[in-house]
C-alpha cells in the first residue's frame, strides 16, 4: 500500500466515524426533543379536555338548577301534571340551550323527556327513555335529601342509543325531594367541541373500558372501530384512578401511527369516566427524517470536504517524498547531477537538505575517484611501455652477452674452471632472457596485442614438454609428479605455445612453493555445466598455500604474496623468487582463449602446508582467432 492510502485512509475512517456517530447523536436528539414535545401537547390537550367538560358541567347545573327552582314545578312534579311540567320548562331548556332535559319523579318514573333539535327547536318525547334507571337518579332518589349535591354520569339513552353527559339536580318541595332534573349532552355533540379546543382527537370510555365515543373517524364510528379502540378494564380502571394524565400505548390506526394519553373524566367529585387524546406521530417522524436527511447531507459534505482536505494534506507531504525518492533512484542509477529540489524547513526538507549534501559529496568523491582512475591508468600505460621499452632494449645485450659466453665456452671447454664460469653467465643470461620473455607478453595481453594462432591441441603434449624442463628440478627437490587423465583429453583449439607458457608458469610455481619431498599432481577431466562442454586440467600441490586474501590479486602483474626478500632465486627453488608474472600470463592467456583460470587453497600455512589447486577450463568448441597476421614468439 503506498503511503498515501497509508495517511488517508486512518483519517477518513476516523472521519466517518465521528461523522456517523455525530448524525446518530443530533438525530436522536432531535427524536427524543420532537417525542418529547408530543408528549407535552398530549398531557396539555388533556388538560383542556378536563376543563372543558368542567366548564360543560357548569352550564348543566345551571340549567338544572334554574329548572328545579322554577316555580310550581316540585307541585306539577308531585301530582304528575305533565302539562304544566311541560309549559313551565319548554322556555328554560330552549333559553339555556340544554340539549335533553328529563324529570323524574319520586317513584322514578320519568314524567317528561325534551329534546333540542339541531334547528334550536325542542320537541316532548312520549314515552319513557329509561333514564329514571340511571344510577345518579336513583341515587338522589334514595338520598332523599334536598340539599344533596348534583351528580354526574355518563349513560345511554335507550331509544337512540346515543351516549351523554348527564348531570342530575334534586327537585324538592317542603323540605323533601318530589323528583330529580336530568340535563344531557350527548358526547356527539362535545366530542367535535372537545377535538377543536384540545386539538386533538378525543375517545371516551365507558365504565368497562369499552370505547364509546370517538372523534377519530368523523361524527359515526363503526362499532368494530370502537372495539378496536377499548382497553382492558383494568387499564381502564388504572386510569380512572390517577389524578392525573398519564402517557399510553401507541396506537395504528388507517396505516398512521398515533399517540395517546388518558385521563379520568373528572366532573366535581365524580369520575365520570376516561378520555384519552390522541395525536398523530407523523410529524415527529416527518420532522426526524427531515432532520436526519438535512444532517445526512450535512454529514456527506463534511466527508467529502475533510476526503479533499485530507488529499490536499497527504499531497503536500507525499510530493516532496516522491522528489525524494525520484532523485535516490536516478543517483542509484548513477546520474550523480540529481537534487531534490526540496526548500522547505520541516522534517522532510532537512532529509532532502542532506540527502542533496550527500549526493553532492557522493560526485565530488566520484569526480575525484575518476580523476585518480585515469592518473593510474596513465601511470599503468608508462609502466607498461616502460616495460615493454625495457624489455625490448635489454633483449640486444642479452644476445650479445649470451653469444659471448657461447664462444667463451667453446674456447675453455678443456678448464673446467673458466667452463663452471662461463655456465654461470649462460644460466644467468637464460634466465634473464625468460625474465624479458614474460615482460614482453605481459605488455602485449595488457596491449591486447597478443597473437594467437590456434589449432587441435593435444594437451598431453603440451604438459610433457613442460615436463621435460622441470624433470631435473622436480628430482633435485625430491618433488614427485603424477599426471593423470591428461593423455584421454580430446583435443582442444588452442595455441600450444600459449598454453605451454600457462603450463609452465603453474608448474613452476608448483614447485616452487611446494617443500622438497611434496607431491605435485595434473589431473585432467571434462566437465559439462549448462550445456558447455570444457576440459578441466587441475595443478594440485601440497605446498604452502595462498591466503583466501590473495586468491584473485595473485593473478595481478608484479603481485607477490608474502616478504619479497625471502625469496631465493632461481625457478625451482623452494620460494625461489620470481618478478610476479607468472599468474598475469597465465590469466591473460586463458581468457584469450575464452577459457578460465582459478585458485581454490584452504589458506597460507608453512608449517601444516595445506597445498594450493590451480583450475584451468578450456571451451572444447575452442575460439578462433581471426587475425591473419603471423604470430612472432614471445620466448
Ligand atoms: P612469481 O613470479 O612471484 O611466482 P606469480 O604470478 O607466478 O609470480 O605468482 C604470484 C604469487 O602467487 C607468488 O608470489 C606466490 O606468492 C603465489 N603463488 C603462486 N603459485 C603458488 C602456489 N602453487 N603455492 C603457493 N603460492 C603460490
Amino acid at each position: 500500500m503506498s503511503i498515501r492510502f497509508k495517511v488517508i485512509l486512518p483519517y477518513l475512517l476516523l472521519t466517518l466515524v465521528v461523522a456517523i456517530t455525530g448524525v446518530y447523536v443530533v438525530t436522536r436528539l432531535v427524536a427524543n426533543s420532537l417525542t418529547e414535545r408530543l408528549k407535552n401537547q398530549l398531557l396539555e390537550a388533556g388538560r383542556v379536555v378536563s376543563d372543558t367538560v368542567a366548564r360543560q358541567e357548569i352550564k348543566h347545573i345551571e340549567a338544572a338548577r334554574i329548572v328545579a327552582y322554577t316555580t310550581g314545578l316540585a307541585e306539577a312534579l308531585e301530582k304528575g301534571d305533565r302539562q304544566t311540567l311541560s309549559a313551565l320548562t319548554k322556555p328554560a331548556a330552549a333559553g339555556l340551550g340544554i340539549e335533553t332535559l328529563i324529570l323524574v319523579d319520586e317513584l322514578g318514573h320519568e314524567q317528561l323527556h325534551l329534546l333540542r333539535l339541531p334547528d334550536g327547536s325542542i320537541q316532548e318525547l312520549d314515552g319513557s327513555t329509561g333514564a329514571g334507571n340511571l344510577a345518579i337518579v336513583q341515587l338522589l332518589l334514595l338520598n332523599s335529601d334536598p340539599t344533596s349535591l348534583p351528580r354526574r354520569g355518563l349513560g345511554q339513552d335507550p331509544t337512540s342509543h346515543r351516549y351523554y353527559h348527564f348531570t342530575a339536580f334534586p327537585v324538592s318541595a317542603n323540605g323533601k325531594v318530589v323528583g330529580v332534573v336530568v340535563v344531557g349532552t350527548s358526547l356527539d355533540v362535545i366530542l367535535p367541541y372537545l377535538k377543536s379546543t384540545s386539538l386533538a382527537d378525543v375517545i371516551i370510555y365507558g365504565d368497562n373500558g369499552m370505547a364509546i365515543a370517538t372523534t377519530l373517524a368523523g361524527q359515526a364510528p363503526e362499532a368494530g372501530l370502537l372495539s378496536a379502540l377499548s382497553i382492558p378494564r383494568d387499564a381502564y380502571d388504572k386510569a380512572l384512578n390517577i389524578n392525573d394524565i398519564v402517557m399510553g400505548e401507541n396506537i395504528l390506526f388507517n396505516g398512521r401511527s398515533y399517540s395517546l394519553a388518558r385521563g379520568s373524566l373528572r366532573v366535581g367529585s365524580d369520575k365520570i369516566g376516561v378520555f384519552a387524546v390522541v395525536l398523530p406521530m407523523n410529524f415527529v417522524i416527518e420532522a426526524g427524517s427531515d432532520s436526519r436527511n438535512t444532517y445526512m447531507f450535512l454529514f456527506t459534505l463534511v466527508v467529502v470536504g475533510v476526503v479533499l482536505i485530507g488529499y490536499v494534506i497527504s499531497r503536500i507531504i507525499i510530493n516532496p517524498l516522491n522528489a525524494l525518492i525520484r532523485a535516490s533512484q536516478a543517483i542509484a542509477g548513477g546520474d550523480l547531477n540529481q537534487r531534490t529540489g526540496i526548500r522547505s524547513r520541516d522534517e522532510i526538507g532537512v532529509l532532502a537538505h542532506t540527502f542533496d549534501e550527500m549526493s553532492g559529496r557522493l560526485q565530488e568523491r566520484t569526480t575525484e575517484l575518476e580523476k585518480t582512475y585515469h592518473t593510474l591508468e596513465q601511470m599503468d600505460r608508462t609502466k607498461i611501455s616502460f616495460i615493454e621499452v625495457s624489455a625490448h632494449e635489454l633483449r640486444t645485450p642479452l644476445t650479445l652477452v649470451k653469444g659471448y659466453s657461447q664462444m667463451l665456452a667453446s674456447k675453455f671447454k678443456d678448464d673446467p674452471e673458466l667452463m663452471a664460469l662461463t655456465d654461470g653467465i649462460l644460466d644467468g643470461s637464460d634466465r634473464m632472457t625468460e625474465i624479458v620473455g614474460s615482460m614482453l607478453d605481459v605488455s602485449r595481453i595488457d596491449s591486447n596485442t597478443l597473437k594467437m594462432l590456434p589449432e587441435e591441441t593435444n594437451l598431453g603434449v603440451v604438459i610433457a614438454r613442460v615436463y621435460k624442463v622441470f624433470k631435473e628440478g622436480l628430482q633435485e627437490r625430491n618433488l614427485s609428479l603424477n599426471v593423470q587423465g591428461i593423455d584421454g583429453l580430446p583435443p582442444v583449439q588452442a595455441d600450444p605455445d600459449l598454453l605451454y607458457k600457462v603450463f609452465y608458469h603453474l608448474l613452476m610455481n608448483a614447485i616452487k612453493y611446494t617443500p622438497d619431498g611434496g607431491r605435485i599432481a595434473v589431473n585432467g577431466h571434462i566437465v559439462e555445466e549448462q550445456n558447455k562442454r570444457e576440459v578441466e586440467i587441475v595443478i594440485s600441490d601440497t605446498g604452502i598455500g595462498i591466503d583466501k586474501e590473495h586468491h584473485e590479486l595473485i593473478f595481478e602483474k608484479f603481485y607477490q604474496t608474502g616478504e619479497v626478500h625471502l625469496h631465493s632465486s632461481g625457478k625451482t627453488k623452494y620460494k625461489g623468487g620470481g618478478p610476479g608474472l607468472g599468474l598475469a600470463i597465465a590469466r591473460g592467456i586463458i581468457n584469450a582463449h575464452a577459457g578460465r583460470i582459478w585458485v581454490e587453497s584452504p589458506g597460507y600455512d608453512e608449517k601444516t602446508l595445506p597445498g594450493s589447486k590451480f583450475f584451468v577450463r578450456l571451451p572444447l568448441e575452442g575460439k578462433k582467432d581471426e587475425r591473419t597476421e603471423p604470430r612472432t614468439q614471445a620466448a
